[in-house]
């Protein structure tokens, strides 16, 4: 295409715009870029069909910065993200390009944060204001976001917003929106939801599609490693080593693990920290700043605290636990391979979890091979390398005049061979552990294509009459274990939560926050009785002094949830208490208003601004 070869100056952008191009490295334009810029230059609507990874924030970013009216105080662009992560992304990079028009202010606004400082913020006139959906509708109730100088109105990651349950926050925002803004809507996907909102609220729009990023998918290398669980562990250290990597990701399931995994890292002497929802919104981002200054190599995370990092450095995204489904994993190997550099991912997985495996293949279309491990011959000699690598970095870049010296006089004095001095020194350094590894001391991968014909009839869906039966019977097995742990009545313990029905609380509040805050599975939480006000709930004995601390000042509804743990007989004893999907809500039909309120509480603020509600279910 032309388009390739046209330079941003090209497209119509102006000199600050181009100075800050010039400065944050960019030569030419992307496709998206060159194909978005000159119609949202000239106030066109869009509609742009492109994922992450194809520069599409700078597409709408650069024009609509250009647009904007210096002179006037007040919000002219609002970009809807779907995450605090994207938007506070997003709005790095507004601050990056508009680093030569000192007269613009960009304002991130989202959920979780203080009011106080989004409200000054605003007052101080940001013009641009890059927020989440619940956090944006919320301003605009108060009265402290008006839209009524809005030029542009850019809803980021579409599909994403609808998938996390933001797209009646979004219709809301679109409502409120003066008639004659120009709209620029972004999704990787089309669902008929997003195609209605386009339908009723974009005018003579321009409807670019950039290729399901092809070259990204072609640039990210995917591999599946399958061992026994008791072998993970074992599987990860080999990987780590084994693999030439920058900075890499691994994606776990549970807070928990985040944790465990970094403390077991870290003392094999990588630089790795956790990243999860537990941490503060500081404490993330300083997380995620270490990773791309290189002060950590790895990161541990869960999903949700993931969401759009986009770091450069990260070479790979190791999946330690197989992802919850096929959207999650393609979300969570989209962390390398960015910007058409070249990813590895490699999916730790077990012989129970291939069924899960054998949907994502079938949904990402991809048929993912087994990871190539080196022999026991090249890892042996790989180790070699790299502990005489290490020998000479530290002759060359230590000061070593006095050991030196040192072992002079012990070769001198004491009449000792200097090889052996050094073999001595090189085993003390190694802890005594052997340098070369032995057959046991290695991982080798099943190959899913060996594993039984049953299962492989059960990979392509071929299984009949008696087998099927026999398939599925073993499916639910397979789904169950999935689950991990199921706690039995007899290991859970009473709570009693402060809110209740005059809190318009339904069951649905409470699994979502006791499922998000302390990383209960959902399944594992017992029978919920609401009454006016209060609530009672049965959870696995246990519960940390530290998690229990922290789901107190969990907010429900927008309400502290007062949670503390009852003797065994409180609770049991209330009589007029509703079950938990049983009884209606007593102030009557309000459904909707309560939606709206149960999506602005502050949960949706802890991890990932996102509504509480209850986990998705594994694969079938
Ligand atoms: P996005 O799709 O907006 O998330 O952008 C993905 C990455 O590409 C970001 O790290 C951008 O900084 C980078 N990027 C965007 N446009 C360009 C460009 N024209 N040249 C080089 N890098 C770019």
């Amino acid at each position: 295409m032309t388009q390739q070869s046209q330079s941003f100056a090209d497209l119509g952008l102006k000199q600050p715009l181009l100075d800050a191009l010039n400065k944050v490295g960019y030569s030419e334009p992307s496709p998206i870029q060159a194909q978005a810029i000159p119609h949202l230059l000239n106030r066109h609507d869009i509609l742009g069909q492109a994922q992450t990874g194809t520069g599409k924030t700078a597409a709408f970013a650069l024009p609509t910065l250009q647009n904007i009216d210096l002179s006037l105080r007040g919000v002219q662009v609002l970009v809807l993200a779907p995450t605090r992560e994207l938007a506070i992304q997003v709005a790095d990079a507004y601050k990056d390009y508009a680093q030569f028009m000192p007269k613009v202010n960009v304002l991130p606004i989202y959920g979780g944060a203080d009011y106080r400082t989004q409200i000054n913020g605003l007052k101080r006139g940001a013009q641009i204001v890059v927020g989440t959906p619940g956090r944006v509708m919320d301003h605009m109730e108060k009265g402290t976001l008006k839209l009524d100088n809005l030029q542009a109105l850019v809803l980021d990651e579409a599909d994403e917003m609808l998938r996390m349950g933001f797209i009646d926050d979004v219709e809301w925002v679109l409502s409120h929106t003066p008639q004659e803004t120009q709209i620029a809507l972004f999704s990787a996907t089309m669902p008929a939801q997003i195609k209605a909102i386009t339908e009723k609220y974009l005018k003579n729009e321009v409807v670019i599609q950039i290729a399901k990023k092809a070259e990204t998918a072609s640039t990210i290398e995917q591999f599946y490693l399958c061992v026994e669980s008791s072998q993970k562990m074992a599987g990860l250290r080999q990987l780590l080593e084994i693999e030439d990597r920058d900075a890499t990701i691994i994606f776990v399931n549970t807070k928990a693990m985040t944790e465990e995994l970094a403390s077991k890292l870290n003392y094999r002497g990588h630089k790795a920290a956790a990243l999860n929802g537990d941490l503060q919104q500081k404490q993330r981002e300083r997380v995620i700043d270490q990773l791309k200054k290189g002060m950590i190599d790895i990161v541990i995370a869960t999903d949700v605290a993931a969401r759009g990092i986009d770091v450069e450095r990260i070479s790979h995204v190791i999946n330690y636990d197989l992802p919850h489904d096929s959207e999650s994993y393609v979300h969570r190997i989209g962390r390398t391979g960015r910007a058409g550099r070249s990813g590895k991912t490699i999916l730790l997985m077990t012989p129970r979890d291939r069924r899960s495996f054998g949907f994502i293949e079938k949904d990402t279309k991809t048929t993912i091979p087994m990871y190539p491990m080196p022999s026991l011959t090249d890892i042996n000699a790989q180790r070699v390398a790299h502990f005489k690598q290490r020998i000479v970095s530290e002759m060359e870049h230590k000061n070593l005049e006095y050991l030196e010296q040192m072992l002079e006089e012990m070769y001198q004095n004491d009449d000792l061979d200097l090889i052996s001095i050094a073999a001595a020194l090189a085993s003390m350094s190694l802890n005594n552990s052997p340098l070369l590894l032995g057959k046991r001391d290695t991982v080798a991968s099943i190959d899913l294509a060996t594993l039984s014909s049953r299962s492989s009839r059960q990979r392509d869906g071929r299984g009949r009459g008696r087998d099927r039966n026999k398939d599925n019977r073993r499916n639910r097995k397979d789904r169950d274990e999935n689950q991990g742990d199921r706690v039995s009545r007899e290991d859970m313990e009473n709570y009693r939560l402060g809110v209740g029905y005059r809190d318009n609380i339904k069951p649905g509040h409470i699994v979502g926050a006791i499922a998000n805050e302390a990383g209960i599975e959902g399944y594992n939480i017992g029978p919920i009785n609401i009454s006016d006000n209060h609530t009672d709930v049965m959870l696995p004995k246990g519960m940390p002094a530290e998690v229990l601390k922290h789901l107190q000042k969990t907010r429900i509804n927008g309400k502290l949830s007062q949670i503390e743990q009852m003797d065994a007989d409180t609770s049991a004893s209330e009589g007029n208490n509703r079950k938990r999907s049983g009884g209606k809500d007593r102030r009557g039909n309000q459904e909707r208003r309560n939606k709206r309120d149960f999506k602005k509480s502050p949960h949706k603020g802890r991890d990932g601004d996102k509504p509480v509600r209850r986990p998705r279910k594994k694969f079938d």
